[in-house]
């Protein structure tokens, strides 16, 4: 693989961009690996990336139905943040930052990570309150957090409602280092890296059958032939509750639900930060990519479905919430629209852990904010395949933590997966 430096663009400058070698290759699957992870997401190509970086293991396929990422990997809104209070998620999502601030390098592909910083509003003394509580936590964690009055926010960010806003602006919890990164790029740059250190990526392969023996799974039946395994990772997002049933484990406290994602015609820089707000029932993020687009959603689409489409009445819903907060992109043209299925938990929280059977691995339960921990979530996926422990940071994210009480709800919104957006 051609690496990406100043010399080879230089001389591919110089011969007609002949030298460059294909991204990843296309390889055959092969009848049997040492770990088989399913699904070519974000967190399957980190995985597997972290598997053969991290603890050295070959013999890795990672199985994709479609193309890498065609899921949710390439449908998110891009917000990257660390803003976690809870103890596990907080070290867990700060690490995953700090993945991210070292990502190009890391993986020799820009990932185009943009720390313009994310800014939450607050529209009333009670919310004002309850993000100091949880900057503050994080400032004591060493993590960076502020809060902003409303004249800072209005010098930085001028174009808001901040006159007849529907829901008063009265400050923001800002994080600088966060921001955004280019998904696509993100998920070829894992899936370069990791067919480097010899991973097969095998696309259009769908999983269609799991067979069981002696409380292990044995072989895997998919679209492309049987693969055998000595170890299984499940991180298909919003698909789990489907592989988890072909594997006979019955239910599991996830919910697939769909979240739209909106892309309006290009304008010129507009907006320097991820701006996001949440009150009552209105729920909206927004930031401007680099080619000018606004990018922005909200809410679920607030009924479950595996279908990879949303719907209209949550078109108007949005736009009703980007209006609130700022009118002046009102006459603006939405180029695009689409949707992702949401793997959603009952607190809202991931689930890194091993399951029933011995050899079957699970990452699933990424609600609406996987994209910013995929890094985290392949490094220690991959620990815990690898060694057969959870790490500490993960040690409660694991299927039975409802039957234990463990409390990593971080909204404190309750046992309802509509509530955990
Ligand atoms: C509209 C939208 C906005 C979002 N915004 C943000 C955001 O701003 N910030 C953030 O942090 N997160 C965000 N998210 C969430 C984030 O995108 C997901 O949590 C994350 O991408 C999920 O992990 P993944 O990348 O591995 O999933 P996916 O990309 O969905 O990967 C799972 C893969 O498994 C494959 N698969 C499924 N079944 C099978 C099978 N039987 N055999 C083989 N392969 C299979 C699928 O085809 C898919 O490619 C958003 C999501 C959406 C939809």
């Amino acid at each position: 693989m051609t690496k990406f430096n100043a010399w080879n663009v230089f001389k591919n400058g110089l011969n007609g961009q002949t030298g460059w070698s294909r991204q990843w290759r296309d390889p055959e699957p092969q009848s049997s690996y040492n770990v088989i992870i399913i699904g070519g997401g974000l967190h399957g190509l980190a995985t597997a990336y972290y598997l053969a970086k991290n603890h050295n293991v070959k013999k890795i396929a990672v199985l994709e139905k479609g193309w890498i990422g065609g899921g949710n990997a390439g449908r998110n809104t891009t917000i990257i943040r660390s803003n976690y209070m809870m103890p596990g998620s907080h070290e867990f999502y700060e690490h995953s930052l700090k993945l991210w601030e070292n990502l190009s390098h890391e993986l020799n592909y820009n990932v185009m990570f943009s720390q313009r910083a994310h800014v939450s509003l607050f529209h009333s003394p009670g919310a004002k309150d309850a993000n100091a509580r949880r900057y503050n936590t994080m400032r004591l964690h060493g993590t960076d957090g502020e809060l902003w009055d409303l004249n800072t926010l209005k010098k930085n960010i001028p174009h808001l409602n901040y006159d007849d806003a529907r829901f008063p602006i009265i400050g923001a919890a800002v994080q600088r280092r966060a921001g955004n990164a280019r998904h696509d790029s993100a998920v070829w740059g894992y899936a370069r890296a990791a067919d480097s250190l010899g991973v097969d990526i095998i696309q259009n392969c769908e999983v269609t059958g799991i067979t069981r023996k002696n409380g292990n799974i044995e072989s895997l039946q998919t679209s492309r032939g049987v693969m055998k395994g000595n170890k299984i990772g499940f991180a298909v997002a919003g698909n789990t509750s489907l592989l988890w049933q072909m594997a006979e484990l019955g239910n599991l406290p996830i919910e697939s639900h769909k979240l739209q994602a909106f892309v309006t015609e290009a304008v010129k820089p507009f907006l320097d930060h991820v701006v996001v707000y949440g009150v009552g029932g209105a729920h909206f993020y927004i930031s401007q990519s680099d080619k000018g687009s606004l990018v922005f959603g909200g809410d679920l689409d607030w009924y479950k479905s595996y279908a990879q489409r949303g719907n209209l009445p949550m078109v108007q819903d949005v736009a009703e919430a980007a209006m609130a907060i700022l009118p002046s992109i009102g006459r603006l043209r939405l180029l695009r629209h689409w949707a992702g299925v949401m793997d959603m938990s009952m607190d809202g929280t991931f689930f890194i852990c091993k399951t029933p059977i011995s050899n079957l691995y699970l990452n699933a339960g990424w609600n609406y904010g996987g994209f910013k921990a995929s890094p985290a979530s392949g490094w220690y996926f991959a620990d815990l395949i690898a060694n057969e422990q959870p790490h500490k940071y993960i040690q409660h994210h694991h299927l039975k933590r409802f039957e234990q009480g463990i409390n990593l709800d971080e909204r404190g919104a309750g046992p309802d997966p509509k509530l955990h957006g």
